[in-house]
């Protein structure tokens, strides 16, 4: 539990400093600033006070116990005083100083050093190399931090590691108007880590919204398990940076965080349910959305505006976005006609003129709350100076308290002369934003994440017809061969235990046995050179397709004999099943995270078309399926032009085996299916590949 440290009762700070530009003075005038609740001990050998507080010459000697500690002094001494905190009975220390396994070997030692010693007395390390907490609750008020933003109560929490993002995002509410619940930023993150604290944020009932920036990630699979947790029972918004080459690199200087791929990052946030933004002013807009309104129940968006151009531009933003403005309903229509100006426009969006007044804005947002054609609104709030803005601001707060769609509002004013119209917006919990645009897409997020919790998570299926044993024996013959790449043989052989269904096949030595196993299959048939050396067959001359009779199965055979002197070659004969849509199945080990599963248009064109999707087994049902709607041509499996679509079912049930035979063959390091051919009523995996 974090209590302690999120809610301290008590701080000193060791290294607490005379010196007005120094963090060791600094950290007290934020706490004292900040007006925190409980004492303040500065630790300094040498000042009796430090900002007029008494200080203590050694921790030891503060009277009372101590929450947490600031420890703002040079590496080289954290060892020590760490010893002391724990002889102290201190319960956390943060601590702000750098020079630890940010800066190489030498510095990594302190940092163990210290920890065991921590550990050794229960005491939990915050940092190091890091900026520390705040707690605006109002009982706490605990600003345990360097920084200089004050912010307002508020139901944001923040967690990041860099303290400059924290900061930025930070500064970004507060320039809203809207506060800030805890913020952490804790550094090098030796001890308690950002899952830990997310998962602190999710039970803080102060806490109504977490976001959180990440550069990589340590842990995934803990990461995983407690954002979904998290999630479930709070928006969480969250921003990979480090995208790029250069970006990653400078991640990893910066914070000796590990800027792992991109791709598992991205897919960890979609299964675990969190919001994932690649700007972070979206980010902090969305937030300030999430924090005062209900999540809304579907993408239908009602605009009311007083301005013509401003709804236009978002109305583009939110139609990009996946959002629709169905016409009012009769009633509606018919209430607005009676309520409004003759000259307003009575549609979606309405327009109330200009001239609107609070009774017009009221009229809108009562009908278009209760009109069941809408899951939320729009508003755009131009402030003229020959209507009662403040009436229509009161109003517009008066339907958003009632909670009953969200609502985001662009307000075109003048802030500094229409002072009282913002409070009452701002005070009122209603989201403001200064840009159509940048109101459209706090929407736009706030209906995503709604898509994401109607989205039921499923349950990962079981096929119980599979030969686990029979395929784990298959596996562990070939590790014990040493081949990096599995033989036809092996590798059909586990599909066939996994009921993945294959075109009939059998691998076979010689021209004469491929020519029996032909008659046995059924002709057409094709016949591939299997060896590890002869990779993509078809480029390399190993591939002959629709072979009508044995003489041509010998011939093929004998030709490739020619070509492939390997020691190891042998031939796959395989049933040819000419006319199936190509699609590719594929799946890779990520460490510490299982298989990525990816499924897209297959065939010798991948490369080319790069139209695939990803996912993280295991996958459920919905996932699965998911996945099929995901690529770009999807609907060529739909079917188009007056072609019949294809078994979808067929390849679902494809991947949820695959993801099985995954989960229990953690060994295999990449797979391909490619082609899988899939037809109108079945699918079959024709090419399929297996590497250690
Ligand atoms: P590789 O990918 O190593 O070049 P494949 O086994 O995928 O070799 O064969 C190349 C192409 O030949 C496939 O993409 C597919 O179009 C076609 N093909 C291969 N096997 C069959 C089959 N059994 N039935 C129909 N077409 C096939
Ligand atoms: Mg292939």
């Amino acid at each position: 539990m974090l209590e302690s440290l999120f809610r301290p009762k008590s701080v000193a700070v060791i290294g607490a400093s005379t010196k007005e530009f120094s963090i060791g003075n600094r950290v007290i005038r934020n706490l004292v600033d900040f007006e925190f609740k409980g004492p303040i001990y500065p630790i300094n050998p040498k000042a009796d006070e430090v900002r007029g507080i008494k200080a203590y010459k050694s921790i030891m000697d503060v009277p009372d116990g101590v929450d947490v500690v600031h420890m703002v002094i040079p590496a080289k001494f954290v060892p020590q005083a760490v010893e002391d905190c724990g002889i102290k009975k201190v319960k956390n220390i943060i601590i702000n100083s750098g020079g630890f396994s940010e800066t190489g070997p030498e510095g990594e030692a302190i940092e163990k050093d210290f920890l065991a010693r921590a550990k050794k007395y229960g005491i939990r390390i915050f940092g190091p190399n890091c900026q520390g907490i705040i707690n605006s609750d109002p009982d706490i008020r605990a600003y345990c931090n360097f920084t200089f933003t004050q912010p307002d109560v508020g139901y944001i929490s923040i967690v990041a590691l860099s303290g400059g993002v924290a900061e930025v995002i930070h500064q970004g509410f507060s320039e809203m108007g809207i506060g800030t619940r805890i913020y952490a930023s804790n550094g090098n993150a030796c001890d308690v880590t950002i899952p830990e604290i997310i998962r602190y944020l999710g039970e803080d009932e102060g806490t109504r919204v977490i976001v959180t920036y990440v550069e990589g990630l340590r842990d995934p699979e803990t990461f995983m398990t407690v954002a979904r947790e998290v999630a479930a029972k709070k928006p969480v918004l969250a921003m990979k940076a480090g995208r790029t080459a250069e970006g990653a690199k400078a991640a990893a200087s910066h914070t000796g965080g590990l800027a792992k791929e991109d791709l598992a990052t991205d897919l960890i946030f979609k299964k675990a349910g969190i919001l994932s933004f690649r700007d972070e002013g979206e980010l902090i807009q969305a937030a300030a959305a999430f924090a005062t309104q209900p999540i809304p129940k579907g993408n239908r968006v009602g605009v009311i505006t007083n301005t013509g151009g401003p709804a236009v531009i978002a109305t583009d933003v939110m139609v990009g976005d996946g959002l629709t403005l169905p016409p009012l309903s009769e009633k509606t229509a018919a209430f607005l006609k009676e309520n409004l100006y003759p000259e307003a426009s009575v549609n979606n969006p309405v327009d109330v003129l200009a001239t609107g007044n609070a009774a017009h804005y009221r009229a809108c947002m009562d009908s278009m709350m209760a009109d069941d054609n809408y899951d939320c609104l729009y508003i755009n709030f131009v402030t003229p100076f020959f209507v009662d803005t403040d009436s229509i601001a009161k109003e517009i707060v008066a339907v958003n308290q009632q909670r009953i769609k969200p609502i985001v509002c662009n307000l075109i004013t003048d802030r500094r002369q229409w002072t009282e119209t913002v409070k009452i917006l701002q005070d009122g919990g209603v989201p403001c934003f200064s840009l159509p645009g940048v109101a459209a897409r706090a929407l736009s997020a706030m209906v995503r994440y709604g898509r994401i919790l109607e989205k039921e998570a499923g349950d990962v299926k079981t096929f119980m017809d599979v030969d686990k044993a029979g395929a784990a024996a298959i596996m562990q013959k070939a590790v014990a061969s040493r081949r990096k790449m599995l033989t036809a043989d092996d590798v059909y052989g586990i599909l066939d235990a996994y009921k993945i269904p294959t075109a009939g096949w059998a691998v076979v030595g010689t021209a004469e046995e491929a020519a029996e196993a032909a008659g046995d299959i059924g002709f057409p048939v094709v016949v591939k050179a299997d060896s590890e050396s002869v990779i993509h067959k078809s480029d390399m001359g190993g591939v002959a397709v629709n072979l009508a009779d044995a003489a041509a199965v010998r011939e093929a055979v004998s030709q490739m004999q020619a070509k492939f002197p390997a020691d190891d070659l042998k031939f796959l004969v395989q049933k040819f099943t000419p006319g199936g849509t190509e699609v590719i199945m594929g799946a890779k080990a990520e460490e510490g995270l299982g298989h990525l599963i990816m499924f897209g248009v297959g065939g010798i064109y991948v490369e080319v078309l790069k139209d695939v999707v990803f996912n993280l087994a295991p996958l459920t049902s919905a996932e699965a399926e998911d996945m099929l709607s995901e690529i770009r041509l999807a609907p060529l499996l739909e079917g188009v032009r007056g072609q019949k679509g294809v078994d979808r079912a067929g390849l679902q049930e494809v991947l949820l085996r695959l993801s099985q035979l995954l989960a229990d063959l953690p060994q295999i390091q990449e797979l391909d299916l490619n082609p899988t051919l899939a037809f109108e009523d079945s699918a079959c995996v024709v090419d399929a590949r297996i590497s250690l």
